[in-house]
Formats: C-alpha cells, sequence, structure tokens
C-alpha cells in the first residue's frame, strides 16, 4: 500500500506536489470514485485514472499451480468454500485461472491476469493438449480404450480423437489407472467420456497442460512461470 500522490508521482503523472494538486482538483478517480482527499492509500489492485485515463498498466502474472482436492476453481464460490484464488491472496494483483478443474480433481492449472492468453488458450480452435490421469473402477479393456480414441458421444457431442492407454490394472480390487489426452475442455469431459465407456471415475488428476506439469510442486504448492515458458505458451 502506498499513498496516492506518491503511486501518480512514480507512473510519471506529476511531481508529487502536482498529484496532490490533481487530487484536490477533483480529477483523479480511484476504482471510478473521485478522491479528494490526501493521504488515501491504494494498492496495485486499485484502479487509478486521472481524467479518466488509466495510470497504471497492469503487471501480467503467471502461476502454475497444483491443485488440491476440495478447491472450487472458480474465483469466488457462494457457498463459500476454498477457491484457487485463494492461494494467490498476498498477491498485489487478481488472477484467474485459465479454464476450469473439478473441485475434486487435482494437478495442473494455470493462473493469470492476462485476459487475452486466457481466451486464447481456452479458445476450442487452439486445442492445447492436456493430459489426465484417471483411476476407474473396473477393469479397463482395448475397446474401451479404442472407444475413448475414435471419439464418443456425450451430450449430444461427439468428442474429437484422443489418446488412450492403460497404466494399470488391479484386477482383485477392480480398479484401473487410465491415461487420457485430450484437446478439448467440455464440462467434466473426462469423466463423462470414461462413464460412457463403463468405467467411472474415482480420481482425475492433470498431469500436463501443454507442456507445463506439476514437477517439483506437491499438492497445493505454485510457482510463477518463467518468461520462456509464458512465451512457448502464446
Ligand atoms: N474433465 C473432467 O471431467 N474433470 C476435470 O476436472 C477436468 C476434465
Amino acid at each position: 500500500m502506498e499513498r496516492l500522490q506518491k503511486v501518480m508521482a512514480h507512473a510519471g503523472i506529476a511531481s508529487r506536489r502536482g498529484s496532490e494538486k490533481l487530487i484536490q482538483e477533483g480529477r483523479v478517480k480511484v476504482n471510478g470514485k473521485v478522491v479528494t482527499e490526501m493521504g488515501l492509500n491504494v494498492s496495485n489492485k486499485d484502479a487509478i485514472t486521472v481524467d479518466d485515463v488509466p495510470i497504471t498498466k497492469e503487471q501480467k502474472l503467471y502461476f502454475i499451480l497444483n491443485k488440491p482436492r476440495g478447491v472450487i476453481s472458480s474465483a469466488v464460490d457462494p457457498k463459500g468454500r476454498k477457491t484457487v484464488v485463494d492461494f494467490f491472496e498476498h498477491i498485489d494483483q487478481r488472477v484467474y485461472p485459465v479454464g476450469r478443474l473439478d473441485y475434486d480433481t487435482t494437478g495442473v492449472l494455470l493462473l493469470t491476469n492476462d485476459g487475452e492468453l486466457t481466451n486464447q488458450l481456452t479458445h476450442p480452435k487452439y486445442g492445447i493438449e492436456k493430459t489426465y490421469i484417471a483411476k476407474v473402477t473396473g477393469v479397463i479393456d482395448k475397446t474401451a480404450i479404442k472407444k475413448l480414441e475414435k471419439g464418443l458421444k456425450i451430450d449430444n457431442y461427439k468428442t474429437l480423437p484422443a489418446k488412450a492407454r492403460i497404466l494399470e490394472i488391479d484386477s482383485k480390487k477392480n480398479k484401473s489407472m487410465v491415461e487420457l489426452t485430450i484437446h478439448e475442455g467440455k464440462n467434466h469431459q473426462v469423466k463423462k467420456m470414461l462413464k460412457t465407456v463403463g468405467y467411472p471415475v474415482e480420481k482425475l488428476n492433470r498431469v500436463q497442460y501443454g507442456f507445463l506439469t506439476t514437477e517439483g510442486l506437491k499438492s497445493g504448492e505454485w510457482r510463477e512461470l518463467k518468461s520462456f515458458e509464458v512465451k512457448k505458451l502464446k
């Protein structure tokens, strides 16, 4: 938090005295409201304008989170549950998840304030590759794998060709581990695809998003993307 006139001076609007004058003249707004008193503290989250022109250019931030179970991936939850945004509370700017993972799904999730990149990555045409490992009920067979790969109907929608392979089968426990790579992001797509072929998902983990993995990140841990990683995504 810093004083408004100091932030304005740093942004090169005017000297501190000059900025104070602009404030007194009622030409400065913080979050859309005219501010005339001196000494208001502001943070990077506040939108400051002089004569309705924004003074600060938001810094672009990019994070990868290894999302734990039991966390919602929207910015707010009407039920008050923990959201992925809560992991970034201490950061001055607001970041938003790129796409969604279900409440009980774990794994790679990007968060950013770069709306342009978010739109690009979530656009169906972009088709970024996402790899999931699912624990399913049942002993999965090759026929199911072929169906998953070829594309199948879920909710009147035919899924695009995908990659699928069996990782592990435990016939005693009647469980299997399956890896599925898709290029789309329909609602609950992986769960629906596996259920449609007869193998309901018990656990789902997204292990890869494009070239990004959770390597080095424990559940609930996050890191900032390196600039080469951001460039590679664009
Ligand atoms: N597919 C699902 O069913 N759930 C997710 O969280 C992600 C993909």
